[in-house]
């Protein structure tokens, strides 16, 4: 292999490793619950699901899930403004 192209894998890895070096600015993802599948987005730093309880809420299991996996690499959503009001 191109020995570029190893330097170039090596720092890929070591990227990946290094969670704050990603911010994800958009984002679509199809969360699929116990009972149906949410199209979790993310876009302009604003998180939407379109099931019921974020309605009411701003926020929900799905958004939240979304939230953890990518601790750190996105922006918080309702989670940290439900615990502050
Ligand atoms: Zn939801």
């Amino acid at each position: 292999m191109n020995s570029s192209l190893i330097g170039k894998i090596e720092k890929a890895h070591r990227y990946a490793q290094e969670r704050d070096r990603f911010a994800f600015s958009e984002l679509r993802v199809v969360v699929r619950g116990d009972n149906d599948a949410h199209e979790v987005t993310l876009r302009d730093g604003r998180w939407h699901c379109p099931c019921d309880f974020f309605a009411g809420w701003g926020t929900c299991s799905h958004t939240m899930a979304v939230e953890h996996l990518l601790e750190g690499m996105v922006p918080e959503g309702g989670m940290a403004t439900a615990g502050a009001s």
